[in-house]
Order: C-alpha cells, then structure tokens, then sequence
C-alpha cells in the first residue's frame, strides 16, 4: 500500500503548519520531486500568507518583501493549496494530521520574545520589541496595543538586526514612514511621536554586535536624526582585536568603520538622536507607576572557555531617563498543542529536522520542522531554503522506508468537509490575492504602496465570508 505513495492514484499528502519563508521552501523543494506526485495543504491562523514576511519585515525593507513572488509561483502550483484562517490545535488537530495526511512540517517560526529577567521588566512602558513590530506591521492580535509615544527617550535593548528595526522606525520621519506599508493607525501615532532620543544597547562589544552592514548605515542616512556612537566604546578591546586579527570578517570590519564614522562625526543637529552604546546591560528599569529610567551597568569582555568573548558586570552604573523600553534581544518559539517542544531553547526537540521525542528518546515518524521553530531564531529569510531542504531530503529518505503516517483519509475533500462541519471559514490563496490587490488599491488611492487590513473580520467582510 505505501509502495504507491506519490502516485496519480496515491498522491503523498502533505501538511505544512505555517506559511512563512520556511514553509515555502520546504513546499519547493517537494515540488521539485519530479518522479512524486505530492499535494501540500498550507494552513495559517491567519486569512493572510507569508509570516514575517508580512508581520515581521519592517515596512520600510520594500525590496526585502519582495520574496513573496517567489512565494506566489509555488502557490500556483496546482497540487497546492492554502487554508488561511485556520488554526492548529483548534480548528484542525494533530489527530487530524494522522487521518489526512502522510506526513506534516511544522513551520510555525517563533512567536514570543525572550525575556531579560532583571526588575522592572514589567512596567508599563517596558515592552518586547517582538509586540512593536507586530502592531507596526498591522498583526490582527496586536493591532490594538498601546505605545505611549508621549515620551521623549526610549531604550532598545539589544544589537540584533530587530533592534535596528525598532530604532529605525521610531528615529524616521513622517514622511519617511509614509512611503512604507506600515499599518494606518501606526503611522498615525509614529507621526505625533515625541520620541527624540533613542539609546540602542549592546551587552557586548561592536565587533560583537548581531546587525548587519546595510542596517547600520542606514541608521547614518536618516533625515531627522543624528547617528551618534562614543569612540572609546567603538574601538576595539584587545580581546576582540585579537580575535578580529586571527579571523578577519568583512561585515563586522565594516561594522565597525560605519560606527567610528557616527563616533568621529559631528551630529548634524537634526532634530531627534539615536545613541549606539556598546559594552552595556540594563541591570534595573525603575519608575513609580511605569519606566521613568534604565540602569546600566558597564560591561567588560573576557574570553569563555569555548573561546568566546562574553560580558562581565563592573562596577560602573549608569541611569538613562528614558519612557519606554523595547527588549529586543531575540524571538522564542511558543509550543503546539500535542508536540514535544524544549521550554528552554524555544524549539520543537529534532534529529535533522525530525520531531524527537526526548521521553522515550525517539523520533516520531512522518513529524517534521523547519524553520526557527527547528533551529531557534537566526538567520535571514534566505538562510530558510537550504534548512527546509535539508528537511525534506530526512522525509524523501525516511518515506522510501515507508517511515510516515498511514492516513484514513488521504483526501483533500475529506479535509474540506471537516473543516466545513466545524464551520471554519478557511481563506484560500485566491482569496488571499483578493485581499492583496484591495489593500493595494486602498493604498494607492493614499498615494501609499499598500493600505493593510487588520482585523481578522474586516478580510473576512471584505471577502463575503462573515
Ligand atoms: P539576534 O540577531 O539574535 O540579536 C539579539 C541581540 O540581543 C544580540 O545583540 C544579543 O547580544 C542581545 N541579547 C541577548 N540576550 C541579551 C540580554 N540578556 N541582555 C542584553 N542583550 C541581549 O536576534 P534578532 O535581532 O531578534 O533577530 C533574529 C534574526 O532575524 C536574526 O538572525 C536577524 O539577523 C534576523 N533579522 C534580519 C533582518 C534583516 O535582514 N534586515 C531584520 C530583522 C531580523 P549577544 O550577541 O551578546 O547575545
């Protein structure tokens, strides 16, 4: 029976959790198994498509986005479908998974942000920058948070490319911003933002830094704000020095030219400031009843037994007044319901991609993951294709040992009707482009490349389905 899996008459069935870059890529790279027959089910909580690509990219990383037309000819794809609007653990399970399907990825990426775990955390004011971005972003579930943008300093901890993001967005102009398809009501409250300095914080030193080469320089072309960092702490200890000398890097070379130029520059006087501190941990966020400041303490580098340099306190302290904070220092993945996960690394446990079940330490057959749910939270969009095609080789090696689920019913009708008898209304990717095209005509009739819907009623309205 399992001999003819991939056939016309058997076609190996697959599910993909999530529709992210990953998800794609994994979906690809089946695609491209020319002696396979293989039908992909895509299914999203939400009606729209493409994860951070949509919720995560910031706004105005237009080209960035643009990967999505990658996306749109595997979706055209006739043996593929996508099932928006339909969410795992509720409205299909993973007994569901085990009668319509042979095998499943999940490809849900890192939903939560990691905590600092210092006092004060929890203030008001204090937020992950995991919320920022996706309230920027027009996210359904976050599109209602607040930002109080009446205060005039923020902090954003960390020196990760999502950091960069948030610093970037709350130090641009109006005008800047409303070229970007950033969400209405975020540009609205960005516009009347008081926001004028900005303090980004390293714990280790600029050689250290996780920002790319593009994202620092662009904080230098802003038309409201000076780019300022401090020479003594972009110049390099003698341990990373050393470590630099040994293994040359380009990017962190250019780095570090980027930053002694905001160091060594004079500000231009613009209206708002954005400070690149290195060498720095908040240890407290203090206020009565919300943030009113950051301390700090200064940080010196010593080398790790596995060779890395590593932040040491001293003790030098610090306070910046400051009104918000954003922790912007990494994503964490949040567990499914019925799936090993790890609590600590924020990862579905794995061999190679294959779901392990580290209570009896074996691998749970025809269960997959890609992605940041797989790996943790690195890497650039790109990073993702080689990762989910690695995956997909473990499931083409592990199916030719009939290693996979022996379905009831590997049919996409039966799928259908189960998801129609809990009357879930599911968004396919036709009707996803439908969305698309809307929120593009809304936009241009602002002048903007694209006004985005937010709530999950008003896709559903705009498509008849409520
Ligand atoms: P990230 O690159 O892992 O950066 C996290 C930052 O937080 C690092 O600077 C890290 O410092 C710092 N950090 C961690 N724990 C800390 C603590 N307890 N106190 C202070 N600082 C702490 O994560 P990310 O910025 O969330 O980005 C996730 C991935 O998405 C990355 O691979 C990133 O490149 C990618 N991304 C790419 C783009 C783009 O291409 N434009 C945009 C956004 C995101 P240490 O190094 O000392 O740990």
């Amino acid at each position: 029976m399992n001999a003819q899996i991939g056939t016309v008459e058997n076609p190996l069935r697959i599910a993909i959790i999530g529709s992210g870059p990953s998800g794609f890529y994994a979906a690809d790279h089946l695609q491209k198994q020319k002696d396979l027959i293989v039908q992909i089910d895509m299914f999203d909580r939400l009606p729209t498509p493409f994860g951070l690509v949509r919720g995560g990219v910031a706004p105005d990383h237009a080209k960035i986005k643009s990967v999505t037309k990658v996306y749109d000819k595997i979706a055209a794809d006739p043996n593929f479908r996508f099932y928006g609007n339909v969410e795992f653990g509720k409205d299909l399970t993973h007994a569901d998974m085990l009668k319509f399907y042979h095998q499943v990825i999940y490809a849900v990426g890192a939903q939560t942000d990691k905590r600092m775990e210092i006092p004060g955390e929890d203030l008001p004011g204090s937020h992950p920058a995991t919320e920022f971005v996706a309230w920027y972003n027009g996210h359904p579930d976050y599109r209602d948070y607040k930002f109080d943008l009446t205060q005039e300093c923020a902090v954003v901890v960390g020196v990760g490319n999502v950091a960069m993001d948030v610093a970037r967005i709350l130090a641009s102009s109006y005008d800047e911003l409303v070229k970007t398809d950033m969400a209405d009501y975020a540009l609205e409250a960005l516009k009347n933002s008081k926001v004028r300095e900005i303090y980004l914080l390293g714990r280790r030193g600029p050689a250290q830094a996780a920002f790319t080469n593009p994202e620092v320089k662009e904080l230098g072309e802003l038309e409201e704000t000076d780019a300022i960092a401090d020479i003594n702490e972009v110049t390099l200890d003698p341990l990373s020095k050393a470590a630099l000398e040994a293994n040359p890097d380009s990017t962190i070379q250019k780095n570090i030219e980027i930053m002694t130029g905001y160091a060594t520059q004079s500000p231009k006087g613009k209206p708002k400031k954005l400070f690149m501190r290195f060498l720095v941990s908040p240890v407290e966020i203090t206020g009565r009843d919300r943030v009113e400041a950051v301390k700090i303490v200064k940080n010196e580098l010593f080398q790790n037994k596995d060779g890395t340099l590593r932040p040491r306190a001293t003790d030098k302290f610090e306070t910046i007044k400051a009104g918000l904070v954003f922790r912007s220092i990494g994503y964490k993945g949040v567990a499914l319901p019925d799936i090993p996960f790890n609590d600590s690394w924020g990862v579905i446990p794995n061999k190679d991609g294959r779901v392990h079940d580290p209570k009896n330490d074996k691998i749970i057959e025809g269960e997959y993951v890609v992605g940041w749910i797989k790996r943790g939270p690195s890497g650039v969009i790109g990073t993702n294709k080689p990762d989910s095609q690695a995956t997909v080789n473990m499931m083409l090696e592990d199916l030719k040992q009939n290693k996979c689920f022996s379905p009831a019913l590997p049919k996409r009708e039966a799928l259908e009707s189960m998801l129609s008898e809990k009357k879930v209304k599911f968004v396919t990717f036709g009707e996803w482009q439908k969305l698309d095209q809307l929120e593009i005509q809304k936009g241009q009739a602002l002048g903007r490349p694209r006004l985005k819907y937010t709530r999950v009623d008003d896709m559903l309205g705009a498509l008849g389905k409520k």
